[in-house]
């Protein structure tokens, strides 16, 4: 069994913005030389998330309407007394840190329709994602 692991750096642009990482884990698959196995995406941050879904632009915008809806930056949060971004944490929480996809035949076993995306929720920043593959 063979373990790759890489780290990349990912910059984003504006507070909110979800980043498609869909090329990044597929290079690191072809490094790792990985044939079947399982493929896990991790971000070691408190204020941002992994999600699969579509690429599309309404849809993205969709999302964040819902996130903000769901939880409103300034709504009364005692974290806020701290440094004004408990939005982003609870946001991050209500997604996740982590995405663990199936390797199969050196392929991504992503449906059709889906890319997985890096969700920014206190930007702009540079962000770490950490990559591993796991199999034969
Ligand atoms: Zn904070």
């Amino acid at each position: 069994m063979k373990v790759y692991s890489k780290s990349i750096r990912v910059k984003t642009s504006s507070s909110v913005e979800f980043v498609n990482i869909t090329d990044k884990v597929v290079e690191a698959i072809r490094e790792s030389g990985v044939k079947d196995g399982l493929v896990n995406i991790f971000v070691p941050h408190t204020t941002v998330g992994l999600y699969i879904n579509e690429d599309e632009s309404g849809l993205k915008r969709d999302i964040d309407t819902v996130l903000s809806k769901l939880v409103p930056q300034g709504a009364g949060y005692m974290h806020d007394r701290v440094d004004y971004n408990a939005h982003a944490h609870i946001r991050s929480t209500i997604i996740s840190p982590s995405i663990t996809i199936p390797l199969n035949g050196h392929r991504l076993g992503l449906g059709t329709w889906q890319s997985i995306f890096l969700a920014e929720f206190d930007g702009p920043r540079e962000r770490r994602l950490i990559i591993q593959v796991i199999g034969v």
